[in-house]
């Protein structure tokens, strides 16, 4: 099968000390049900008050669009899937190596990918059985998010790599069995939609590019399952759009 993005072959430049911990930051009691839920997070602690203060928060319903032409997204993954980690909040994977997207003329690298059951964003109101988010980081601090919805079909063999080495015990981090390259994860086409706006978890930190892929791709409904059960429902509710629009 052809990918339209460009995989670079293995090389590896190690790069340490990214973790990615700001987009799932150490802080008390915030979570998807009871006095943590999300209609809480604003309160919980005051360096989340975005998440109620905020105008331009994720996730959204996609459905107000504009047609732009926008570029074509090129993706220059070229490190590794290292290790996978059930934080309580999301299963999350930290990457390696260099793999990088350009989006606005500047270079955002991959920090680590986690993932939401059910999907957070929906596409025309449809909601998917889950979403993975590639966090991106820039040398000058701002982050980019790649959405990209699964729906129930085929197995996924690059997701199977990885699920094979998820516990169900909470803090515990393993080092991957058969590393691969994240980009594996991707659809062919990768068609998207672009808008602004914030982390979905607390801080709810705003003023992240959100890039959602327009094709989803299969993983069969036991790998769903197996997902779901170590996350349980972990997706933010939607949030209004306000003053954005969805370019297509
Ligand atoms: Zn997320």
């Amino acid at each position: 099968m052809k990918k339209t993005l460009s995989l670079i072959a293995a090389a590896t430049f190690a790069i340490a000390g990214v973790t990615g911990e700001a987009h799932h930051a150490e802080h008390p009691h915030w979570g998807y049900n009871g006095a943590g839920a999300p209609d809480h997070w604003g309160d919980i602690d005051p360096k989340f008050r975005m998440c109620k203060l905020g105008v331009n928060q994720s996730p959204v319903d996609l459905n107000r669009f504009i047609d732009a032409k926008l570029p074509k997204l090129k993706i220059y993954y070229a490190g590794i899937a290292f290790d996978v980690i059930n934080n309580g909040h999301t299963i999350k994977v930290n990457t390696q190596g260099r793999n990088e997207v350009i989006v606005d003329g500047k270079k955002f690298s991959l920090v680590q990918f986690h993932f939401h059951t059910p999907s957070e964003n929906k596409i025309n109101s449809k909601q998917f059985p889950m979403e993975a988010h590639f966090v991106h980081k820039s040398d000058d601090g701002e982050y980019l998010v790649i959405a990209l919805m699964f729906e129930k079909g085929e197995e996924n063999k690059a997701l199977q790599k990885m699920l094979n080495d998820v516990s169900a015990k909470v803090g515990e981090s393993k080092k991957l069995h058969e590393m691969f390259n994240p980009g594996e994860l991707f659809p062919r086409k990768l068609d998207y939609y672009r808008f602004e706006g914030s982390f979905t978890t607390p801080p709810c930190t705003e003023g992240v590019r959100w890039i959602v892929l327009k094709n989803p791709v299969t993983a069969s409904k036991e790998q769903i399952e197996k997902m779901h059960k170590v996350m349980g429902n972990n997706n933010r509710p939607v949030q209004p759009l306000k003053a954005r629009v969805i370019l297509r």
